[in-house]
């Protein structure tokens, strides 16, 4: 938490509690609210006003005309570092891509089990839904 130089020691988010901090001469303005010195440009008097939204979203802006982005590079951050929770999306198929390959692998298994060829194409195909759904097969 941060209480230096008299700073209220924030209540919310992680990413806020993060910036705070980063910043210099950083005081409380108000419920939710901070000022502190701009990272951006040289500044003596804190024109930096921090606020959280209510979604938990931090609120920067510079009254010296210093672009948010700007603010936060200068401190070692991203916009995205801003939001809340907002992880980075996985990588990987669908729940509908999965079940599409199952199926292709369900039937592969069923027709290899009743004895019956595979032609090239379909084996290959099946393959590939072996390979993408992880599951080893002869
Ligand atoms: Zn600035």
């Amino acid at each position: 938490m941060n209480t230096k130089n008299g700073a209220h020691a924030p209540t919310g988010s992680a990413c806020l509690e993060k910036v705070l901090e980063r910043l210099d001469k950083v005081r409380s303005n108000g419920a939710g609210k901070w000022m502190a010195c701009c990272p951006a440009h040289p500044d003596q008097n804190p024109s930096l006003s921090i606020r959280e939204a209510t979604d938990g979203r931090v609120l920067i802006h510079c009254w010296a005309g210093c672009e948010t982005r700007d603010v936060m590079a200068a401190i070692g951050f991203e916009m995205r570092d801003l939001f809340p929770g907002d992880k980075r999306l996985k990588r990987g198929p669908s729940k509908a891509a999965l079940f599409h390959e199952r199926c292709i692998y369900n039937i592969g298994v069923s027709t290899s089990m009743r004895g019956v060829e595979m032609s090239p194409a379909d084996h290959a195909r099946f393959k590939l839904a072996c390979k993408r759904l992880g599951v080893k097969h002869e």
